[in-house]
């Protein structure tokens, strides 16, 4: 990771935290926890399915049948202080549309996948968290233009389908020309083959794509946010028990040192320090 880049993802991340939106939810939790159904009962029973993405680097990225980054790290701590070896977690590769419907049907009992906590999300499922925030960002040529939405009119910009950029620039820049895929690395190959003149995600997602060896001078991250983004850990809507548990392990995780350590061991690498976690944003569980 480059420093720079990576010391203004890291400082636009403190700036959010202590901004990071929690709506409260108003759903009364029903099954869940104690029941088998949710991830207490789940870890109990010693497997635990977690979505994850798999090409985003220094967040969740495939290689074989290794997953590793940020989002598997945090992972890691939630599994163990649900009690279960961190070995015994099945990662699940998952894509942005499919976070929601893959926890409501069952295909994984959380997801951490860089996934933004928001009300619509929250009509449909739980979150835990937020245990980092980011923003949406630009990433560009090296001699691109751009230097910011605003200069977006007219112009084709890359983004996932079922993510909260692009239904950001569906809704406020309407005149942008929006091409969505499934992944952002295939919109990462369209703009180094000239197919569009920008890729809009999360700032910290960007980053990790400009830092790599294969684009190594050839990408910017703009640098000047424009939304929040904290992220969630997702599960059952109905899994109250489950989301206050993860919350107790995370705020653990940042006093005992474990959620720096798998920052430092992740998007911290080239020497940008954790951001500051405040515990008391961790209100988003259901009532
Ligand atoms: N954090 C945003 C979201 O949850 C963008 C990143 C992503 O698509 O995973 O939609």
């Amino acid at each position: 990771m480059r420093v720079s880049r990576m010391a203004a993802v890291a400082t636009a991340a403190v700036m959010a935290l202590s901004v990071a939106a929690c709506g409260g939810g108003e759903d009364a939790g029903s099954g869940g926890g104690g029941s088998g159904d949710g991830v207490i009962g789940k870890a109990a029973s010693g497997k635990l399915i977690i979505g994850v993405k798999s090409d985003q680097p220094g967040l969740g990225l495939q290689t074989g049948t290794t997953y590793e980054g940020f989002d598997i790290e945090v992972g890691k701590i939630v599994a163990k202080g649900l009690g279960l070896d961190p070995a015994k977690v099945e990662w699940k590769t998952t894509v942005s549309a499919n976070r929601e419907p893959f926890i409501e049907q069952g295909q994984v009992d959380l997801v951490i996948a860089t996934y933004t906590i928001n009300d619509d999300r929250k009509k449909k499922v739980a979150f835990a968290g937020p245990y980092y925030v980011a923003g949406q960002d630009l990433l560009v040529k090296t001699d691109s233009t751009i230097t910011g939405p605003e200069g977006l009119d007219g112009k084709k910009v890359c983004s996932v389908a079922g993510s909260t950029p692009a239904k950001r620039i569906k809704e406020e820049y309407p005149k942008v020309a929006l091409q969505e895929f499934d992944s952002y690395s295939k919109c990462v190959t369209a703009l180094g083959g000239g197919q569009v003149d920008a890729v809009t995600t999360d700032d910290i997602i960007l980053a990790g794509y400009a830092a790599q060896a294969e684009y190594a001078g050839k990408f910017k991250v703009v640098g000047k946010p424009f939304s929040s983004e904290p992220y969630g850990i997702g599960l059952k809507k109905t899994d109250t028990a489950g989301c206050t548990k993860i919350n107790e392990i995370l705020k653990a995780a940042v006093d005992d040192g474990t959620y720096k350590a798998a920052w430092d061991a992740t998007l911290g690498k080239g020497g940008t320090p954790a951001p500051t976690f405040d515990a008391s944003k961790l209100s988003n569980c259901p009532a």
